[in-house]
This record gives structure tokens, C-alpha cells and sequence, in this order.
């Protein structure tokens, strides 16, 4: 029997639509992909292309003298450096200045690689490198909030195949994220708890949607999965902002996130996906109510008109399925792992 169920961090209702359900290998990509190249002439971000990107902001070095990953401003940034955050009212339109920061991650030289296949000790530089950057706009006092997030793919939003992520810093809060902390904020005020470590609490005692869990993470699919294969990584400890994660911790979450993309990219044939870092505003330090975690989206099916219509999902694969479908994806030995 299908069955309503309501997302817990946003009360949003999704149907899970069991009597549609489909098997996670019908949603998996059909035809495989063209082996990209590791070097394309004319791609900005390749190795030996430096001059054709922006000027750079943080260098991650490599042993050979090259560089493992870098960060430079966003040739056709959303937002300037150089506005001023300055708001207008006039009646009922209202305005701020389009001040803001949006960077480009590029997680590797190598053209052909994608986070699946890098290892671990990479994939825990870009984290590292996400972080410093996270840290320093943090002390803005101009910017509200911070984005971090990975578009893989022409349904995800991208067309530049090399692999890299973005972040952009915004002098405002949506009213998206406004309204998940006032959920959270209010569960607190409730029940005394944070609903996020309550989460994740039951569903490690539940197990069935829990996909993997090492020494400071969990990777599971949440029980209200708008989408199929929507995966949550969250870390154990109680922390409202990714800043706060430990060098420890890092590491741990390269091998949480390579697991997760790997087991997607293996089990589904590589998908588009998007992934993004939600973490409290800036200017919420500490707070014991808000609990930041990596929210992966596999773009594999399209959002339509009832989605358009209602704010309803449907899901066509169970969560529960999910789960037990990656749980069982083996992981093929990347380069430099230690698996
Ligand atoms: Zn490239
Ligand atoms: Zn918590």
C-alpha cells in the first residue's frame, strides 16, 4: 500500500508510492558513459590551463609540484565582491545589493576523474579546502549564509564535465533555511533534544535505512525520501556547522563521502547528482538545536507538475530499498584506497 509520510526536519508531506515502485536497476543509466578525456585543451579548469580561470584563492599543492586542488572566483559569478549589502524598501519590493562570494572548487586536475574515484586522502583535501574557505567567510560580517554544494551532470545543473564544486555566500537567509531552523529551534523548545541526533539515534537502532556507519558518520536514507536514493551523511556528534568538524572527522567523512558516491556511481551507472553541505547561518555558532549533515540528490527522475503544484513528492522507491540496494552495492577498489 502506498503511504503519506512527513519529513521530519521540514513537515513537508511525500507519498512513497509502493504499488509504482520500481526496482532500484530500471532507474540505473542505461547506456554507459564516454570515457572523458584527462586532458581537454579548451577546459578551463584542466592541468597546464591556469591562466584561463579567474585568479585563484586557495591552492591545495601535489607532490609533484603541481597542484591537487584549487579555488578560484567564479568566472560568471551570481554575486559581486564588490557590491554593498545595502537594502532598499520600497513598499512592497524589496531589495538588497547583490554583495556575495561564489567560488569554484576544482577537486582535481584530472579531467576524467570524478569523487568516486579519487581516494580518500584526495577526496579529504577538497573537504579541507571546502572548510578554509567556509571558515574565513564565516568571520564576514556581511554574510549571512554559506552554500556548498556539487552539481554532477547535465540533470544536476552543469554542463562543465570537469570535476568541482561551488560555494556561494549570500547576505541574506532563505526563507527555506529560515524555515527548517524554526522547525528544528521549535522541536528543541519541545522536547529538549535536537531533533537531528534524535534521528539519527532511532535509525541506527531501526537499521533498515541506515546504508553505512563508521567511528564519526552515518549515511542513510531519511524515511520521508522525497526522491529516490536521497541520501543524508550526518555526523555523529552534535555540531549546528560544518566549520566545527575535527581533522578527525575529516577524514572520516572523505572515506563516508567516496563510499556513498561510489556505491551510487557503481549501482546506478553514474548519475547526475547534486550534493550540498546544510549547515546552520553564519551567525548561528553553536547552537544546540540545528545539526549540519551532507544532503545527496541522484537526479534520477524529473520533478513535475504535481511536485510544481503541491510541494508533494512522490517517491517511487521506498527508502527501506534504498538503503538495502547500496548496502549491498560493492565498491570496486579505487585508486590508493584502503579497502
Ligand atoms: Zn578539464
Ligand atoms: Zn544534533
Amino acid at each position: 500500500m502506498p503511504e503519506l509520510r512527513q519529513n521530519f526536519f521540514t513537515r513537508e508531506w511525500v507519498i512513497i508510492a509502493t504499488e509504482r515502485a520500481k526496482r532500484p536497476k530500471e532507474l540505473a543509466r542505461k547506456q554507459a558513459l564516454k570515457e572523458p578525456a584527462e586532458f581537454v585543451a579548451n577546459c578551463p579548469f584542466c592541468l597546464g590551463n591556469e591562466d584561463k580561470t579567474p585568479p585563484e584563492v586557495l591552492r591545495v599543492p601535489a607532490h609533484d609540484g603541481a597542484w591537487q586542488v584549487r579555488i578560484v572566483a567564479n568566472k560568471f559569478a551570481a554575486l559581486s565582491r564588490d557590491a554593498q549589502p545595502v537594502r532598499t524598501i520600497h513598499r512592497s519590493r524589496r531589495a538588497v545589493g547583490g554583495f556575495g562570494v561564489h567560488d569554484v572548487i576544482i577537486e582535481t586536475p584530472n579531467h576524467a576523474h570524478t569523487t568516486a574515484l579519487l581516494d580518500d586522502a584526495h577526496v579529504a583535501n577538497v573537504l579541507r579546502a571546502y572548510k578554509s574557505r567556509y571558515d574565513e567567510l564565516s568571520q564576514d560580517p556581511r554574510i549571512a549564509h554559506i552554500t556548498i554544494f556539487k552539481n554532477h551532470g547535465l540533470d544536476a545543473g552543469t554542463s562543465l564535465e570537469h570535476p568541482h564544486s561551488q560555494l556561494i555566500a549570500t547576505p541574506v537567509i532563505s526563507s527555506q533555511v529560515r524555515g527548517r531552523f524554526q522547525v528544528a529551534l521549535q522541536h528543541y523548545d519541545e522536547f529538549g533534544e535536537c531533533m537531528f541526533c534524535q534521528m539519527i539515534n532511532e535509525e541506527l537502532m531501526e537499521e533498515e535505512r541506515i546504508v553505512l556507519a563508521t567511528e564519526h558518520f552515518v549515511a542513510l536514507e531519511p524515511f520521508a525520501s522525497p526522491t529516490p536514493f536521497a541520501t543524508y551523511i550526518m555526523p555523529r556528534r552534535h555540531m549546528a556547522n560544518f566549520g566545527d568538524i575535527s581533522a578527525a572527522e575529516i577524514t572520516d567523512l572523505a572515506r563516508v563521502l567516496r563510499k556513498v558516491l561510489g556505491k551510487l556511481y557503481h549501482g546506478l551507472g553514474n548519475p547526475d547528482f547534486n550534493y550540498t553541505l546544510r549547515s546552520a547561518p553564519a551567525e548561528s555558532h553553536g547552537v544546540r538545536y540545528f545539526h549540519w549533515y551532507v544532503s545527496i540528490i541522484p537526479r534520477l527522475t524529473r520533478v513535475a507538475g504535481f511536485e510544481l503544484g503541491s510541494g508533494m513528492f512522490i517517491n517511487t522507491v521506498p527508502p527501506e530499498s534504498a538503503a538495502e540496494f547500496l548496502r549491498n552495492t560493492k565498491m570496486e577498489i579505487a585508486v590508493g584506497s584502503g579497502e
